[in-house]
């Protein structure tokens, strides 16, 4: 692998190998491709470029540490583990990366307003503080189900000034989100732009979203090396539709470093009880692309489970989907005890809560450092945990033994 990777994956028409593509109705085809032809030239252009660069510095305080967490290392007897701190970035997780360039993106091809769906409310808290920004008009389509669910969120979006529309249909969560937001989109593309929350969708998003994520991997290799004198020997992220791991990954390609992306095992790898898409999923559509697909009997995406709610999606980006079937990237899983574990690990050893998506990869590590006597391990810590500190603290208690406890008598092993 090469430079000229990032140039042919994807191809011109959204490929990775055989996955990706764009799977659209007839009437959204011309106005995907604009988006497409728009990002290949505007944002190559030097002026979109520091924009984006001084966005990057000043509003969201990048760059990001690469922390060596060394009481938590100190506990494992030879590993050496460093954080990426996404959960430093501005509104706390790496989402706003990819946000603010989609975003910058509009405004430069004359949009008025930024249309997208979100699950647990962080894509849309991220969008919206995006459009707040260059104060574009921001409608974020959400489950009502997720809507009750995800009250401070939806509170954030609204302070920010986004319409949060109520999505009634169906089982009122993220699937139906999705499509609600491409109808809205369908109804007003011309003065509108859709925004993707990961590297999945129809093509050029798996694309545009990587491209606006490589600053994660771009700074932390650097760091590292500054740090250490070395490049890591592992590289962990935590894989829902794969922005953050993919993001870390894109700059360790050409190195010997060995990279895992970790999904949620969940309750079981029961159907339904996990978000393991690469571990038991096949290949399949959903959502205009081609990807692993977590699939029931019938072939329709399979209804998915993880205590992670960013995780918990059938399918994944088609780039990881790839690097499967390469075996560049290994794709592993935590469980949610495992998850939970690490989570109240990391936060009584370096003072530092993380989100329960970024704990899967902690989790994983913390299992690899076991394997991996003497050598580093570089996790991308992809948010903070302020999000999840009600649930889990009212649920299991304030510390590992709590839990630990708890979970014996409330979950099953
Ligand atoms: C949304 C989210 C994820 C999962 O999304 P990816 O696209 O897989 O990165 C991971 N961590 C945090 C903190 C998130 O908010």
């Amino acid at each position: 692998m090469n430079i000229d990777y990032f140039k042919n994956f994807p191809d011109e028409n959204g490929y990775f190998g055989e996955y990706g593509g764009a799977y659209l109705p007839p009437q959204l085809i011309e106005h995907f491709k604009e988006i497409t032809h728009s990002y290949l030239t505007i944002s190559k252009s030097h002026r979109f470029i520091s924009e984006l660069r001084s966005i990057r510095k000043h509003f969201q305080g990048r760059p990001t540490p690469v922390y060596f967490a060394e009481r938590l290392s100190n506990s494992l007897g030879g590993a050496r583990i460093y954080l990426k701190r996404e959960d430093l970035n501005h509104t706390g997780a790496h989402k706003l990366n990819h946000c603010m360039g989609e975003a910058l993106l509009a405004k430069y091809m004359g949009k008025k307003k930024l249309i997208a769906e979100t699950g647990a409310g962080q894509h849309g808290v991220a969008l919206a503080t995006a459009a707040a920004y260059f104060g574009l008009e921001c409608e974020i389509h959400m489950g009502e189900v997720d809507i009750a669910k995800e009250h401070p969120n939806v509170v954030r979006m609204k302070l920010l000034g986004a319409n949060v529309v109520a999505v009634s249909e169906g089982l009122r969560t993220l699937k139906e989100a999705v499509d609600s937001a491409f109808v809205a989109y369908l109804k007003d593309p011309i003065t509108s732009m859709y925004c993707i929350g990961s590297v999945v969708g129809p093509h050029p998003f798996p694309m545009l979203v990587r491209e606006f994520q490589r600053i994660v991997g771009i700074e932390a290799r650097e760091q590292f090396f500054e740090m250490t004198g070395e490049l890591p020997d592992n590289v962990v992220a935590c894989v829902g539709g794969g922005s953050n791991a993919i993001g870390l990954f894109s700059a360790f390609l050409d190195d010997p470093a060995e990279i895992y992306g970790v999904e949620p095992s969940g309750r079981s790898l029961d159907l339904g009880e996990n978000s393991a898409t690469m571990t038991l999923g096949k290949p399949g559509v959903i959502h205009g692309f081609k990807c692993y697909l977590l699939q029931d009997d019938k072939g329709e995406p399979a209804p998915v489970y993880s205590i992670a709610s960013g995780l918990d999606y059938p399918g994944v980006g088609p780039e990881h989907s790839y690097f499967k079937d390469t075996g560049r990237i290994k794709y592993v899983t935590a469980s949610d005890y495992e998850c939970l574990e690490a989570f109240y690990t990391l936060s009584r050893t370096e003072g530092i809560i993380p989100a329960l998506e970024s704990a899967h990869a902690v989790a994983y590590a913390l299992k690899l450092a076991n394997e991996k006597k003497y050598q580093s391990i570089l996790i991308n810590l992809s948010g903070r945990g302020d999000k999840d500190i009600d649930f889990v603290s009212e649920k299991y208690g304030f510390s590992l033994e709590e839990f630990k406890q708890r979970y014996k008598e409330t979950d099953k092993p």
